[in-house]
Parts: C-alpha cells; sequence; structure tokens
C-alpha cells in the first residue's frame, strides 16, 4: 500500500501493486457511497475549522504520500466542509444534487480519459447522440447541432458570438467588431452572465438593453418593442433578442413565442437562457410554459441543474451547426483530418466551439438519461415545483410570512412580515446556514434583501420545507 503513490517500473505512474489499488479503489467508492446514503444526517454546510484550513497551507510535495493517507486527508479535510448542494435542505441559489450514478460515470469517464475536442472515437458518437436527443426534445431541426460547455455562462456567451458572427460575417472574426453599432434586447431579470458575455465579447454591456419585466417578471413586449423603434431610428443594429425561461429571482418565463415572432420580424437571432427552466419542458404538464421555443436559433441550458448530472455540464444548442463553424472553425496545420482513420471525421467539437481540449461531460449526462429515463426526470422536476407551491402555500398561511411575486416553477421569495428592508431576512439566512439544516439564499427584489429558496434539489421533501418555514419563524421570532 505504501507504494501507491509513487510511480515505479521506470516512468509510469501506474501502481506496481494493482491489488492494492484496487482494494484502496474500492474503500474509496465505498466512502463516497456511504456519504451519499446518509447524507441527509449530516450537516448540510459547517465552516471549517482552522486546523482543516491549514492543511492546504502544506508546501508543494516533493515526494510520495500513500494514496490511502491523502483519501484521509480529503475524508477529513474537504467533504465534511462542502457547500452543501447534495443535502436535501439546499435551496440555495440554483443547484442541482447530483446522483450515485452522475458520479459513478464520472468515474468511468475519468478512465477512459477521452480528449473530446477532435478524431474519431467513439466518446464523441455519445456527445452526438445527447445532441441529436436534445434536438428532439425542443424541437429544432436537423441542421441542430450543439456543444457541452462548463455551464450556461459560457453557453450564452458563445450565442452572442454566434449572433455577431451572424450579423456581420465571418469577416467579424478577422477584423473585429470596428463601429458596427450593434445592439441587442433582454429582460431587466436576465441573469447577469448576459451582460458579462457582452463585456467578455468586446461589445459593452451597454449594447444590451434591459428591457423592464411585467409583475410576473416577464419582459414587458411593448417596452421591448418601443426600445428596438428607438435603436433602429437612432442608426444602431438590432442583432439579438434573449429571452429567458426561467429567471433566476424567481422563474418567471418570458412570452417566448412572443420574442420568437418579434426576432422574425426583425431579423435578429433569437437566443433563450434556459439554465434554470429549460427541463421542466421534460413534464408535461409544465412544458406549455415553453411554447416557442422550439424557435429560438440558440438555447442555453444546464445538465448540472435540475438535471442533477455532477458538475459541470453546461450546454449549448445551436439552430444551424454552420453558424457556430463559421464562428470557431480554423485551419490549423496540427489538427489536420485524415480520410480514414483515428484523425478522420469532417467537423470535430474544436470547430464548434472555443476548447481544444474538453473532457467527456456527455457521459454523465447519458447516463443520467438513459438510467433514469425522461418520465422520471420529468416527475422528479415535477415534484420540486409541487414542494414550490407547498412552501408559498404554507406562506401565505402564516401571518408572520409574506409571500413576494408569483411562483412560476420552483423559485419561491418571502420575507418575514414587517421587515421592510430586508434586514431581518439578510440575518435569519445566514443564521439558517450556521445551523445547517436547510439553506434558502439571499436575493434583492426591487432592491430590498429577501429570502429565496430554489426548489432544484431531487432529495427535497416535505420535510425540508416544512423545515425552512419553521426555522425562518423561530429565528425571526428571537431576533425581534
Ligand atoms: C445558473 C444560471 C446561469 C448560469 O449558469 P452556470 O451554469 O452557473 O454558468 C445563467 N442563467 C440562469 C437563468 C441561471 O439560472
Amino acid at each position: 500500500m505504501s507504494e501507491q503513490g509513487a510511480g515505479h517500473g521506470g516512468g509510469t505512474l501506474d501502481p506496481a501493486d494493482w491489488a492494492g489499488l484496487r482494494a484502496q479503489a474500492h474503500r474509496m467508492l465505498d466512502d463516497m457511497l456511504d456519504h451519499l446514503e446518509h447524507r441527509r444526517d449530516l450537516p448540510l454546510w459547517q465552516p471549517a475549522p482552522p486546523a482543516a484550513r491549514a492543511a492546504f497551507a502544506a508546501p508543494l510535495p516533493q515526494g510520495p504520500s500513500p494514496l490511502d493517507q491523502v483519501h484521509r486527508d480529503f475524508l477529513t479535510n474537504v467533504l465534511p466542509y462542502g457547500a452543501g448542494n447534495t443535502h436535501p435542505g439546499f435551496m440555495g441559489w440554483v443547484q442541482g444534487g447530483g446522483t450515485p450514478v452522475g458520479m459513478l460515470a464520472e468515474m468511468l469517464a475519468a478512465g477512459f480519459n477521452a480528449n473530446c475536442g477532435g478524431r474519431d472515437h467513439m466518446a464523441l458518437a455519445v456527445e452526438r447522440q445527447i445532441t441529436a436527443w436534445m434536438r428532439d426534445l425542443y424541437g429544432f431541426p436537423e441542421t441542430a447541432d450543439g456543444i457541452f460547455l462548463t455551464g450556461a455562462s459560457q453557453a450564452n456567451f458563445l450565442a452572442v458570438l454566434i449572433a455577431r458572427t451572424r450579423a456581420l460575417g465571418p469577416a467579424v472574426r478577422e477584423q473585429g467588431l470596428g463601429a458596427a453599432p450593434l445592439t441587442a434586447y433582454a429582460s431587466a431579470e436576465v441573469h447577469g452572465c448576459v451582460p458579462r458575455a457582452f463585456e467578455m465579447a468586446g461589445l459593452g454591456r451597454a449594447a444590451l438593453r434591459l428591457i423592464p419585466v411585467d409583475a410576473a417578471g416577464r419582459i414587458e413586449l411593448a417596452a421591448l418593442d418601443a426600445a428596438i423603434a428607438a435603436d433602429r431610428a437612432a442608426g444602431a443594429r438590432p442583432f439579438l433578442l434573449v429571452g429567458t425561461a426561467g429567471t433566476v429571482n424567481s422563474g418567471a418565463i418570458d412570452d417566448l413565442a412572443a420574442l420568437a415572432d418579434r426576432a422574425a420580424a426583425q431579423g435578429v437571432h433569437f437566443h433563450v437562457d434556459g439554465a434554470l427552466g429549460a427541463f421542466a419542458r421534460l413534464s408535461p404538464r409544465l412544458a406549455p410554459l415553453f411554447d416557442g421555443i422550439a424557435r429560438a436559433d440558440s438555447l442555453a441550458f444546464d445538465f448540472h441543474k435540475w438535471a442533477q448530472v455532477p458538475y459541470d455540464a453546461g450546454y449549448l444548442l445551436v439552430r444551424d451547426g454552420g453558424w457556430q463553424r463559421a464562428t470557431f472553425a480554423a485551419d490549423n496545420a496540427y489538427l489536420t483530418r485524415a480520410a480514414t482513420g483515428l484523425a478522420g471525421g469532417d467537423w470535430w467539437p474544436c470547430d464548434t466551439g472555443p476548447d481544444l481540449s474538453r473532457g467527456f461531460r456527455a457521459l454523465k449526462t447519458w447516463f443520467t438519461l438513459k438510467t433514469y429515463g425522461l418520465d422520471a426526470l420529468g416527475a422528479m422536476i415535477e415534484g420540486t415545483c409541487a414542494l414550490a407551491t407547498r412552501l408559498a402555500d404554507r406562506i401565505t398561511a402564516e401571518p408572520g410570512l409574506q409571500l413576494i411575486g408569483q411562483v412560476a416553477l420552483n423559485v419561491v421569495c418571502f420575507r418575514p412580515a414587517g421587515d421592510s428592508d430586508g434586514s431581518r431576512s439578510a440575518r435569519i439566512v445566514e443564521a439558517l446556514h450556521l445551523e445547517g439544516r436547510v439553506a434558502p439564499s439571499v436575493t434583492r427584489i426591487g432592491g430590498v434583501p429577501a429570502i429565496r429558496a430554489a426548489i432544484v434539489n431531487h432529495r427535497t421533501t416535505a420535510a425540508d420545507i416544512d423545515a425552512l418555514v419553521d426555522g425562518v419563524l423561530r429565528l425571526d421570532a428571537s431576533l425581534a
């Protein structure tokens, strides 16, 4: 065992003692499965003690350490102090809980160690199958292509670049943006990664017009029309309309069909940010909320949120794969294609996105979709929405609590009654985090802090919803 950490037999890093490694590997797998099986009984979050933090001040190791000892370090200093998104009480932000199946697939992918930038191998066939499945799920045409990315932040960024290339032609890659007065439109509730995409693309965030929303958090269509008309009158060139299918603050879904109509009439790219909500399409009851999504020119979503695939697994689906290639493909000598053999295949993922070396995110996604199936995933998603409704009902029934806004999907915002400056809300959430039983987060609604619960985790139950409500009431009483 003591030799596992070191390379032997010359330079190889494989173990001299495979039997010993195998025994240790089984222990590591069992430890992680134990952790997941009993996750509910462990603290959701706890502050890492100084000793655990000090372990990460150790110097870069010159010599080897036994694998079992490094694993013990992980069990002692890392595992107990995670962010808690695997715990059923986690409702903060919008994060998936992961699954044992996804974990096992991730292990297989690491052993396979595929570089999914290109070449002719079956890892790319798995990724292409996910693309075909997503094309069908969202009603995109045969011409559609897509690509795995770290997350929807990157997917939204790529959509901006693709829309830019569509507007200015591939010459923009050589010549840059120049003085083209490009303008784009999204609701004021759009996720912060979209304005940042404009910064990163060199367009500047001022090019993105933030349109007011209605009482339900959806983009106001009359205000959108007026903004586009004013920009055109001033000589600007609208090139992109971004709809949100599930806003981060309230789960609101823009009127996607109405946005598709406007994008078509204006001749601009229509992108949908479905990071939070797009998988609600798996529920027959919720699917009609997303009418019009099939008319998007591109759609960003995250397998690592509602679909529970382990981090990270973002995705961009694009109506015409040619737009991706026009934006990213390049003729590099060291990536020359062959007619047959390992270097075969016409288009590689490095032609359709910005990354060359890419991991095998498709495998954990493929395992998740195949092992659970769409019916179970759709039922799980519907279940989280039912829990959000239950939470909203309890809040409405409690005189000490006040529901804020509407519940479109799985996000619920509220405050203690009379907390007009939101200060109690913020302190209650902080105290709940320290207790480690349930974890909502804080957002600002109309500039005022509010408690926000996003029910994304497949492990969350009615007992966790009740623990949240009871915890907020108890802490509010003790703060008063
Ligand atoms: C989470 C989220 C994003 C960002 O996605 P990442 O995967 O975290 O990069 C973008 N938009 C919305 C609506 C989101 O909920």
